[in-house]
């Protein structure tokens, strides 16, 4: 299936210069929502993952669904202050200042092995946060899975060796 042609260019969306790549007509599509999902999680199969940790807010539409496929729970990684529970932070560097993101202290035991889903990888800043995230706390993160990768920003370099699985490439 040729996931592109559910990925529609909103041109300077949120702010000027930004290509948005908008993922809405792929998750109205039944036949393309399956698809991803499933190519998603197909990689890590055999990986003996037991939770699926996925960064708000995009990464949750596609994350929960992997995690049923893999038989694994779901950890959502969050903006800060969303969470109920005692957290862990990890600034990171944006091209304007910093952002944040969050875990349940709780979530991750150093007997889990994590699979970590968001549905775009840009700079890979977001990406790298929420690996920190999770391998602070002792867990082991067997991936990294995105629908969309940007390659032209380098994202992967970001996150020093993590196998990065990825079903569209611009
Ligand atoms: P980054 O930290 O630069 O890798 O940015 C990744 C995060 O920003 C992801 O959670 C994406 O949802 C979002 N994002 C970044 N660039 C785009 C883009 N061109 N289109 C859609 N979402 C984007």
């Amino acid at each position: 299936m040729d996931l592109k042609t559910y990925i529609r260019d909103v041109p300077d969306f949120p702010k000027p210069g930004i290509i948005f790549k908008d993922i809405t007509p792929l998750l109205r599509a039944p036949e393309a929502l399956k698809f991803t999902v499933e190519a998603l999680a197909e990689p890590f199969r055999k990986k003996k993952v037991t939770r699926v940790a996925a960064i708000e807010s995009r990464g949750f539409i596609f994350g929960s669904c992997v995690a049923q496929l893999l038989g694994a729970g779901f950890v959502p990684i969050r903006k800060p202050g969303k969470l109920p529970w005692t957290t862990r932070r990890n600034e990171y560097v944006l091209e304007y200042g910093t952002d944040a993101l969050e875990i349940h202290d709780d979530a991750l035991t150093n007997d889990d092995r994590v699979l970590l889903i968001d549905d775009v990888l840009a700079t890979g800043g977001t990406a790298a946060a929420a690996s920190c995230l999770v391998q602070e706390s002792g867990a082991d993160l067997v991936g990294v899975a995105t629908v969309i990768e940007l390659s032209f920003l380098n994202g992967r370099t970001k996150l020093n060796g993590i196998p990065v699985h990825s079903l569209i490439t611009y």
